[in-house]
């Protein structure tokens, strides 16, 4: 009977890391053992990239939910970890790193939107009118650095005013960092005063292949 009113109070009793089930005193949807293996990078920021975790096995699992899921249980999750790594009053508005249109159609969302969605309801406008994806670029698991910031080149285009405005990305992991770069870089050329990124985790180990 008891488990019974849980399973009804809580639906989503499988763990987002390892699709194993979830003992109800463990962290709402994340078990003790994926918890423990999360890597928290105690918000790391490098090169104006902020991000709680390090990429690993569990994060890999949860940021493969979220681009597969839409029922936004896996943003609900790492929100609160990526909500207090940043300041909303230190931004005007959190932009979340758009899809080419194909892309956006074929999945039905954008999971940095969703991210982006959760982590600020309220506290930060979040702005998807700032910047187009122009060129749908490669899928970029095989590539090399180089390779992938050639692939980025001319990606994304700024579409409103940004002149002296403070702008937070938002994605959901950086590997080499080519797409932060490049649309950084966008908003800067259009006078961006400031921006900063912030994912959910950070490749570290990356190198150049
Ligand atoms: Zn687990």
């Amino acid at each position: 009977m008891i488990k019974k009113v849980l399973d009804y109070l809580f639906p989503n009793f499988t763990c987002l890391g390892c699709r194993g089930e979830i003992n109800i005193s463990e962290y709402p949807n994340i078990c003790d053992g994926c918890l423990e293996k999360l890597d928290f990078a105690v918000p790391s920021k490098k090169d104006n990239i902020i991000t709680p975790f390090v990429y690993n096995d569990v994060v890999a699992k949860m940021i493969l939910g979220l681009k597969y899921s839409s029922d936004g249980l896996v943003a609900k999750t790492l929100a609160p970890f990526m909500r207090v790594s940043v300041k909303p009053k230190n931004y005007d508005f959190a932009v979340p790193i758009p899809l080419s249109k194909a892309r956006q159609r074929e999945r039905g969302f954008n999971q940095a939107t969703l991210l982006a969605q959760e982590i600020f309801a309220g506290e930060l406008e979040i702005n998807e009118n700032i910047l187009s994806k122009v060129k749908s670029t490669i899928p970029q698991e095989r590539m090399s650095t180089a390779e992938r910031f050639k692939n980025q080149a001319g990606a994304y285009e700024v579409i409103s005013e940004v002149k002296g405005k403070r702008i937070l990305l938002v994605d959901d992991v950086i590997t080499s960092g080519a797409t932060t770069t490049e649309v950084a870089r966008v908003l800067k050329e259009a006078g961006a005063k400031k921006v900063e990124v912030l994912a959910i985790a950070r490749v570290v180990s990356y190198t150049e292949q």
